[in-house]
């Protein structure tokens, strides 16, 4: 006996047995708990590392570690994407007042004694 189903994904009726529409192809049913993995709810730990690293002393590894974090975060589904991205971006900002203020101390050095 052929079972009338709607699509979640295209919302087509079709009239099959089959475990997929045969319109999109999108499985029926309820979705195998291993294919989908799904947020973890979990805020990532390199995440909340980054932007503290970020805003206290060590802007390179605040980068580093946002990094990281984005990459964890896009694979396993966890929180603290806002927290990755503030310290990417605050970490950047480290690094560029610190080559500033390198380049104004070579800058010293090398026209002082003019
Ligand atoms: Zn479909």
């Amino acid at each position: 006996m052929m079972a009338s189903r709607e699509c979640s994904r295209c919302s087509a009726l079709t009239e099959t047995n089959g475990a997929f529409c045969p319109n999109c192809g999108a499985p029926y049913g309820p979705t195998d708990p291993g294919v989908q993995a799904g947020p973890s709810g979990q805020t990532n730990g390199m995440a909340i590392a980054s932007l503290v690293l970020a805003i206290s002393c060590c802007s390179p590894l605040g980068v580093v570690f946002g990094h990281i974090a984005k990459k964890q975060i896009r694979e396993r589904g966890d929180d603290g994407g806002g927290l990755a991205t503030a310290g990417l971006v605050l970490g950047y900002l480290g690094l560029a007042v610190l080559a500033v203020y390198l380049l104004l101390i070579v800058g010293l050095v090398l026209f002082a004694d003019g």
